[in-house]
């Protein structure tokens, strides 16, 4: 790299806890575990409210209230030890103290949820008015929206012995799956023209300029990943049996589709996730002809799954490369074209240590925003350098940190949006970024490399993620019927890239089940349309910026803190009065991208 990033910001935690060794954490977990014991006889006595929910039911409201305020309160004090170890393994993934503080206390968040097991169940069958007694009360009052969203899923409960069994066998079952593909990609040993690398840094290279290199760092992931096959498949096998078995056990009054359950855990209806896919596949032409632009700056017929995420092929291979705090600085302009405090917060989270942005040995590959949810600080994780690609990564998560920034006054229940919306702020931030650049750009190069990341966003949310979607939709379908061999992996895969990218690309990524990460997280399925639900959703709330002039920035922070009071089709309904159930709402977003694809393409000429 020829530009300095050496201040990169590292993050301080130490708000958090003094260390992994700070007694505060042995503390917690030692009283956790006795608040456990105390409270475990008075969870299990709702086996027998259950039994008879009118008999008991004044006694029982105001047992209901106090363990549902006990759990929260252990809820966040543990989550705030896992978080502070997680940040600690992002950035070294081999700490064996933090991976022994996580061990113990995973044990008790698995307890914790499954000795509420009966308690759930009595919020999910009380009556309406006996839920409203429930909800009579300072701090459950906020979980409200919470207990009405569980509530649509009813139909689909066990009883509570056989929802204790499935919470208490998911810990080493299901998770446990999940954790291993985390091992894995952690120690991952790549080699790229005889370097040996961990999967961060060669993921980085397929963000460089050098094509060749890209190339190599490519086909290295590839052979890295397929020294794995065998256990990824059986990982996505496992993760996705699991599931399917779960499910038909769920299904006894009335059939549960995974994607109804995906779109239930999204905050969306079936609805919308069909106009969403629909109207992306008809559009998803625009997204060959960034592809076939992106080839065509290259001087290639067809560029190669490496070129995808490459940056721009600026003449002489100098793209202009940013330092941290020149970064921080521009981001922060762009935020306060919307309103002064987000450009603000920008500066706040660098003047507080609160990103994690140097390169270390054994550090996650990635992006991602977290928050403490004892203290209500967010922080970010990213390993940055310095190219355009990533200070729009920088802007996408300091998007989702301003997310939780506006919402902290608010109670922490009110505050847990979906995954679909969780996009809403982070590609906002990214929109804002790009917006700005190119406005702001003195010459055609700067104008060029902003067009380029907006054709590669158009290129990746309208060819790899709907992919990405298939390839899971495929995969659940045939493994209803029995296990995938790796090679059916591959040719799903393969069939999938093919269905979305057309004849676009020179070779299709056939490894990407396992080189995704998404497939095999173990707590939810169908990790991939939210971004683009996210990306297309927030390009229509932009496109409402200009219309409502000065109103927009109310109207914006409204939104945002009413994500984790409502589902997305409320949301959108509430404070625009359009429908996202309808594909007219996504064409409007989907002209957006459009535009911005013909502009790309009139720079090409
Ligand atoms: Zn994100």
């Amino acid at each position: 790299m020829n530009k300095d990033i050496s201040d990169c910001t590292v993050w301080d935690n130490s708000s958090i806890f003094e260390s992994l060794e700070d007694p505060k954490i042995n503390k917690i977990i030692e009283e956790s575990i006795k608040d456990l014991e105390a409270i475990s006889e008075k969870a299990s006595k709702f086996e027998n409210v259950l039994n008879d929910l009118e008999a008991t039911q004044e006694h029982a409201v105001r047992n209901a209230q106090e363990l549902l305020c006990e759990r929260h309160r252990i809820y966040i004090e543990l989550s705030t030890i896992m978080t502070y170890c997680h940040c600690v393994t992002s950035v070294d993934a081999k700490n064996e103290e933090a991976k022994k503080i996580v061990s113990s206390v995973a044990p008790l968040f698995s307890n914790l949820m499954k000795m509420m097991t009966p308690l759930d169940l009595y919020i999910k069958r009380i009556d309406e008015e006996t839920l409203s007694k429930v909800l009579n009360h300072e701090i459950i009052k906020n979980m409200d929206f919470k207990f009405s969203h569980m509530r649509k899923m009813n139909d689909f409960m066990l009883s509570s012995g056989e929802e204790k069994i499935i919470q208490g066998l998911s810990r080493d079952g299901l998770h446990n799956w999940g954790k291993l593909y985390s091992t894995i990609a952690a120690n991952l040993e790549v080699v790229v023209a005889g370097e040996k690398m961990g999967l961060a840094m060669a993921s980085s290279i397929l963000r460089q300029a050098d094509r060749k290199k890209r190339e190599a760092s490519w086909r290295a992931i590839k052979s890295a990943w397929e020294l794995h096959e065998e256990s990824v498949c059986s990982i996505l096998n496992s993760l996705n049996g699991w599931r399917i078995e779960e499910n038909s056990s769920r299904s006894k009054h009335k059939k549960l589709h995974y994607l109804d359950k995906s779109c239930h855990q999204s905050h969306i209806t079936r609805k919308t996730l069909n106009s969403l896919m629909e109207s992306t596949f008809e559009n998803r032409t625009i997204g060959h002809r960034a592809l076939i632009g992106m080839a065509k700056a290259n001087n290639v017929e067809l560029l190669g799954p490496w070129d995808i995420l490459s940056p721009a092929p600026i003449q002489e291979g100098k793209g202009k490369l940013y330092g941290f705090k020149e970064a921080i600085d521009l981001i922060s302009e762009a935020f306060s074209t919307l309103s002064p405090a987000m450009g603000e917060f920008a500066q706040m989270m660098y003047k507080n240590n609160w990103i994690d942005a140097r390169e270390t040995d054994f550090r996650s590959p990635g992006a991602y925003c977290t928050k403490f949810a004892k203290q209500r600080e967010p922080r970010v994780f990213m390993t940055y350098d310095g190219s355009m690609g990533n200070v729009i990564t920088l802007a996408h998560e300091l998007g989702h940190a301003y997310h939780n920034w506006v919402m902290r006054d608010m109670h922490i229940i009110k505050t847990h949006y979906a995954m679909t919306t969780a996009e809403t702020a982070s590609i906002f931030g990214e929109t804002l970024v790009r917006d700005y650049l190119y406005k702001n750009s003195k010459n055609k190069n700067d104008q060029f490399e902003i067009a380029w990341q907006d054709a590669e966003s158009a290129a990746a949310m309208l060819c790899n993620v709907p992919a990405r979607f298939e390839f899971e939709r495929q995969l659940v379908e045939q493994r209803k019927k029995r296990a995938l061999s790796v090679s059916e992996m591959k040719s799903t895969m393969n069939n999938a890239w093919t269905l979305w990218y057309g004849k676009n690309l020179s070779e299709m990524d056939d490894m990407m089940w396992a080189s995704k990460l998404h497939f095999s997280i173990s707590g939810l399925g169908f990790y991939n349309y939210p971004y683009l639900f996210g990306y297309l959703f927030s390009l229509g709330i932009y496109a409402q910026k200009d219309l409502h002039g000065n109103n927009f920035n109310d109207l914006y922070l409204k939104i945002l803190r009413d994500t984790g009071s409502m589902n997305a089709v409320d949301l959108i309904d509430k404070h625009f009065g359009k429908s996202i159930e309808e594909k007219e709402f996504w064409q409007g977003s989907l002209d957006i991208v459009n535009k911005s694809v013909t502009r790309f393409e009139k720079l090409l000429n």
